[in-house]
């Protein structure tokens, strides 16, 4: 482990986490992990195979034999992850998958399962997490913690903007009524759940600019010592 090369991004869903892991890997050149989108690849699958996402022994016999990969994004790009192979990070984002993502993740066998791949990942360092446990379970030792928050008006606001330019209109209170059950789940839940590290800076992204937050972000990680790795040398 690299725990000074390591920060971890955690927060409620919608709140610019990844736009702001996104900018910190290219400004750094580190690599970057979206976690999300593994809880997604996990859920994806459990709906191709027809298991229920509430059936932990079906799902723990599933995990037996996923052949789940992760490739890292470099200079501000996403990461990608397959399915046997297939490239399914462009599938990750559809309602059936946002419906049972939540009840998939509450899972310990999921949880075990994706965080000993999350720290596999993460372990030559130079990396960007997000998720919701990451500065708490999958990497308490990361040397940056950021926990972004954002008002569930401006979140939904946000997610609809993104729907609609995907051509999938969506009326604000349902987006908001989404993103409010999704939270409940995830800061509910008995294993891990979405809770602030007590020794993460806050970052509230309520009616700021990406780029001011990001502002923001690039100094948290150089006062706690984040160098730039050379262009283009991601590890
Ligand atoms: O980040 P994103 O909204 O894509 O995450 C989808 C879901 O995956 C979350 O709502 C949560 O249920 C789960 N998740 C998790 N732990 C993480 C990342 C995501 O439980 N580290």
């Amino acid at each position: 482990m690299h725990p000074d090369t390591l920060i971890a991004i955690d927060g409620p869903a919608g709140a610019g986490k990844s736009t702001l892991a996104r900018g910190l890997s290219a400004h750094f050149h580190y690599r970057y992990v979206d976690t999300g989108a593994m809880y997604r690849a996990v859920t994806l699958a459990c709906l191709r195979r027809d298991i229920d996402p509430d059936d932990a022994t079906a799902i723990a016999a599933m995990l037996r034999n996923l052949d789940l990969q992760v490739t890292p994004g470099t200079g501000g790009q996403p990461s990608q992850v397959f399915l046997d192979g297939e490239d399914v990070t462009p599938h990750l984002r559809g309602p059936a998958v946002n419906q049972a993502v939540s009840v998939v993740s509450r899972h310990q066998a999921v949880r075990s399962f994706l965080v000993a791949r999350q720290r596999a990942l993460a372990e030559g360092g130079c990396m960007v997490m997000d998720g919701r446990d990451i500065g708490t379970k999958v990497l308490p030792w990361a040397k940056v913690k950021i926990y972004v928050t954002c008002s569930l008006e401006e979140r939904a606001a946000r997610r609809q903007a993104d729907l609609a330019r995907s051509g999938l209109a969506t009326g604000h209170e349902h987006v908001a009524r989404e993103l409010h059950r999704r939270d409940s789940l995830d800061q509910g839940r008995a294993i891990d759940p979405l809770s602030q590290a007590e020794d993460a800076v806050v970052i509230d992204t309520t009616g700021r600019e990406a780029a001011d937050v990001l502002a923001e972000a690039i100094n948290v990680c150089l006062a706690k010592g984040i160098v730039a790795l050379p262009g283009g040398k991601e590890k």
